[in-house]
C-alpha cells in the first residue's frame, strides 16, 4: 500500500496519524489489519472506539503535543497490539466463564 486518501486537508498530525496505520498495516497484514479493523468497530461500538484508530489518535496526539520528541512508532504499535492479545485473551475467559461465549 502507497497510498493515503483523505477528506481533509493533509497536516503533519494527520499525515502521522496515516502513517502510524501503515505501520500498523505493515505489521499484521492486509487480513490482519481488515480483520482487526471490523472486531474493533463492532466491538467497540464506534470509529472511535476501535483499537487501532484509538492507538493512531494516542500516537498523532503525543507527535503534536512534541513534535521534537522522537519515539518509535513500531514499538508502540506492538505494546497495543499485546495489550489487544491480552484484552481478547480476558474476553474469551470470561465469556467462557459466563456462558456468553461468542463465536469470532
Ligand atoms: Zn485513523
Amino acid at each position: 500500500m502507497d497510498t493515503v486518501v483523505s477528506h481533509e486537508p493533509f497536516t503533519d498530525r494527520l499525515l502521522f496519524h496515516e502513517l502510524v496505520h501503515v505501520v500498523q498495516y505493515e505489521k499484521l497484514g492486509l487480513e490482519g489489519f481488515a480483520s482487526k479493523y471490523v472486531r474493533g468497530f463492532l466491538s467497540g461500538g464506534s470509529y472511535d472506539g476501535i483499537p487501532l484508530e484509538m492507538n493512531a489518535y494516542e500516537l498523532d496526539a503525543r507527535f503534536a503535543g512534541a513534535p521534537e520528541k522522537v519515539f518509535s512508532v513500531a514499538d508502540e504499535v506492538s505494546k497495543v497490539d499485546s495489550c489487544w492479545q491480552v484484552l481478547m485473551l480476558w474476553r474469551t475467559f470470561h465469556e467462557f466463564n459466563t456462558g456468553n461465549l461468542i463465536a469470532g
